[in-house]
């Protein structure tokens, strides 16, 4: 087996972004001209698995591209980051997944998400790729492809002992309860948790509030992510939630900080698992901070030697 025990295994989806700025949103119909185009490479599990990677994480991502243009591409990024592409199938039954999106003067914007191969990884994808999960360290799963997928492929690694940090992302208000018993670390924002227990969270008692009920549902540790405010963090071991603060910084673009975050944690999972979780949260949040400084998603997350190297 090629792959060394610190793997970290991403199992989920990617998408192209396609954003067209405009000075409204066009009504059915109609044909307005735009002032900008921006094409990018995101979707949730490439973007955490590009985060870990560009910290110094031998990664491998489990997904399904298109036989296309958009599919080469996307296979050549994974490439350009040192992500192994070893499970990266490819199909002419479907177009490569695609976010289009169209933002108006005031910001407000509607999106059109075509999930296309994402939907067909199966069990197959699933099979030919447990060799590399078993002998993984971690393994990240998501709910951008079927449902279905995500928490066989949570089972598989869990059963295994390779420890599973599971985001719930998009949440769905009634998840299945083997998310939870199957998840070590389950990682949502402060938008997931109020999905999935109906409780808002504007504060962080809230998020402390939400995460013991997470808790109760099965899983061993809960983090909340709070955008500017950092983290809550919720475990079984100790009963009093912790929230760590991240970096006061001046954000530019938010997007893609939660997967920068939990490539991050990721990444300290593999390489550092001696770390105590709060140390991991703390160097998480350092990481996701430098994100947000910067525009766009993939392209804003930062390389492990433009950090402080006291973080590693
Ligand atoms: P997205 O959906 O945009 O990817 P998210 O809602 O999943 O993000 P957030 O809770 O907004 O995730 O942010 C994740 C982490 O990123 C935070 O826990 C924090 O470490 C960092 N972060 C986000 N926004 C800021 C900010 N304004 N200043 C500093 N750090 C930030």
């Amino acid at each position: 087996m090629p792959y060394n025990e610190v793997m970290l295994i991403h199992y989920d989806s990617q998408y192209w972004s396609l954003k067209s700025v405009t000075p409204r949103l066009p009504k059915a119909g109609e044909t307005i001209h735009g002032s900008k185009f921006f094409i990018g490479f995101g979707g949730k599990g490439a973007n955490q698995c590009i985060q870990a990677a560009r910290l110094g994480a031998r990664t491998a991502m489990v997904c399904k591209v298109g036989e296309d243009s958009f599919g080469n591409n996307y296979i050549e990024n994974f490439k350009n980051n040192d992500v192994c592409t070893d499970f990266v199938g490819q199909t002419a039954e479907a177009a490569t997944g695609t976010a289009s999106i169209i933002v108006n003067a005031e910001g407000q914007n509607a999106i059109v998400i075509v999930a296309g191969a994402n939907l067909l990884l199966d069990s197959s994808d699933l099979a030919k790729a447990s060799g590399a999960i078993h002998s993984a360290r971690v393994m990240v799963c998501q709910l951008e492809i079927n449902p279905q997928m995500s928490l066989e492929a949570l089972k598989v690694a869990h059963n295994s002992g390779v420890k599973t940090i599971f985001n719930p992302a998009p949440a769905i208000a009634d998840l299945e309860a083997e998310f939870y018993t199957h998840s070590d670390i389950f990682c949502c924002n402060e938008s997931e948790a109020e999905i999935l227990t109906g409780i808002a969270v504007t504060r962080l008692t809230d998020a402390s509030k939400a995460g013991r009920a997470l808790l109760d549902r099965g899983c061993h540790l809960v983090l909340v992510t709070l955008g500017g405010e950092g983290c809550v963090i919720v475990s079984k071991d100790d009963p009093t939630p912790k929230h760590v603060a991240t970096n006061k910084v001046t954000a530019v673009d938010t997007t893609g900080a939660g997967d920068s975050f939990i490539g991050a944690l990721a990444f300290y999972l593999a390489h550092y698992p001696h770390l105590s979780i709060e140390e991991m949260v703390k160097r998480s949040n350092c990481i996701a901070s430098v994100s947000v400084q910067s525009a766009g998603t993939q392209t804003s997350f930062p390389y492990r030697k433009d950090l402080p190297q006291d973080i590693f």
